[in-house]
């Protein structure tokens, strides 16, 4: 099974859990030490396991437990989550030239699986019902070439080659013209490998890139190699610059570091994947479905997330009860408000964009004032004149302790009060609930 080390290493870590009602910062220790452990073992390197670990204790603590949900399912959900986002969040797709053809460099050590890779993008190419030619641009293996051609012929594809005496550059440009005028969709141009990285490897890269002004450089890496692999997309990235990564043998025994780390060391995607060494073993990368794998426990994800939608639906509910009911109160006031500051800060984002610039940042900074001021009115209030707004409008001795406590005007805490009914009755109204919610006269 893929990555069935670094599976059951995490499970150990939701087992620490079992029996917990909550996600606490001492609870969390033991699993967050188990994943960090799970991590290091599949050969994540250590800076990308640091940070992973942080960010997802500071979830752990920081979250509300979902009905229904135990701790350890909630973490399952966050780590899988973190992972997503480790590898990019999106599938990061082929880029196709505006104007055919494109041309698709691949580069890479020797022994990855370069050639094989070069035969089976061609294959998934003509799946998405696009023309190919490959270019055998490895000059210093005559078998690399000769590999090549069967391959081609394999998947139907013609290969272009001019044997191993001429300069891979002029081959490269020779076979985008040769494309050109058959009119293929997409070039791939397999680049010599060696056994490391030197010099002359990269310098022969950098020609040849410049020779046919690839659309895509995409750098084939081994998943066996682990953290390696990362390494090496960032320095092919420094030396050469790439558009991502090819992760192959991710069927084999990988322990699942070069999956988890290269987005995140490199900042480059592993655009595809190699997952055999049949021709249709190729596929684009998707986080989601990797962080899936890797944790093996779809039916719990599936479960959280629904937990979590039937949570949204009830508070939503739950404020059209209140609202109806005219039971909205000082605390729905301020999550209210509260969500009509945050929208105010996209307004300011939005003000940035030209044309787009209604709400002026006076405005906002405005309207940030008063909710700090309404803030400071509601924090001081007591549970039940949160909840029992009449007790404030019925009694002036209470709004005056407000007041006071609070640093702020009476008439302001009264604008406060009677903007609580005004909103109550234009909630209704909106509702469609006409009847009802009259506005109070506050008693002096
Ligand atoms: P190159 O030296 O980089 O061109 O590597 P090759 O394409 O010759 O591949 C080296 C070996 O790895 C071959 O035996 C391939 O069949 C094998 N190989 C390539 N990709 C995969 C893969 O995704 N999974 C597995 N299991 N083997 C692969």
């Amino acid at each position: 099974e893929m990555f069935g080390q670094l599976t059951s290493g995490l499970e150990a870590a939701w087992s620490k859990l079992k029996g917990e009602d909550v996600l606490t910062k001492e609870n969390i220790v033991e699993p967050m030490r188990e994943i960090r452990r799970a991590l290091l073992e599949a050969d994540v390197s250590l800076p990308v396991v640091r940070r992973f670990v942080q960010a997802v204790s500071e979830q752990a603590v920081g979250k509300e437990l979902i009905r229904g949900v135990k701790p350890d399912q909630q973490l399952v959900k966050i780590v899988h989550d973190e992972l997503v986002k480790l590898m990019g969040g999106e599938v990061s797709e082929l880029v196709f030239a505006k104007s055919s053809p494109t041309v698709i460099l691949l580069a890479g050590l020797q022994g990855v699986g370069k050639t094989t890779v070069s035969a089976k993008l061609a294959f998934y190419l003509k799946k998405l019902g696009k023309s190919c030619m490959l270019v055998a641009a490895d000059v210093y293996r005559p078998a690399a070439i000769d590999q090549l051609v069967i391959l081609g012929e394999q998947v139907d594809v013609p290969v272009y080659t001019e044997g191993t005496e001429k300069k891979p550059s002029d081959i490269a440009k020779r076979g985008l013209e040769e494309a050109k005028k058959k009119r293929i969709d997409v070039v791939i141009v397999d680049t010599a490998g060696r056994l490391q990285i030197d010099k002359a490897m990269m310098d022969e890269l950098k020609e040849v890139k410049k020779a046919v002004n690839p659309t895509e450089v995409l750098l084939v890496v081994d998943a066996m190699t682990g953290q390696e692999a990362a390494a090496l997309v960032t320095s092919f990235n420094l030396e050469v610059g790439i558009t991502g990564a090819i992760l192959t043998k991710l069927d084999g025994d990988s322990r699942g570091g070069a999956a988890l780390s290269v987005r995140e060391v490199s900042g480059k995607p592993i655009k595809l994947v190699g997952r055999g060494e049949r021709m249709e073993d190729l596929e684009p990368f998707y986080p989601d479905r990797m962080a899936g794998r890797v944790l093996g426990m779809g039916d719990v994800l599936t479960f959280v997330e629904k937990a979590q939608e039937v949570m949204r639906q009830e508070d939503a509910e739950d404020l059209q009860k209140k609202i109806m009911s005219a039971k909205f109160d000082f605390n729905d006031f301020l999550k209210q408000t509260r969500a009509v500051a945050q929208m105010g800060s996209m307004t300011r984002v939005i003000g940035m964009i030209p044309g787009m610039n209604k709400v002026t940042p006076a405005q906002i900074r405005e309207a940030e004032k008063s909710l700090k001021i309404m803030e400071a009115m509601i924090e001081v209030m007591t549970p039940e004149e949160r909840e029992k707004p009449e007790l404030l409008a019925e009694s002036p001795v209470r709004r005056k302790r407000v007041a006071t406590e609070s640093g702020k005007t009476e008439q302001q805490v009264n604008q406060l009060v009677a903007q609580l009914f005004q909103m109550r009755v234009r909630m209704k109204n909106l509702m469609g609930a006409m009847e009802g919610g009259s506005i109070p006269a506050l008693s002096n």
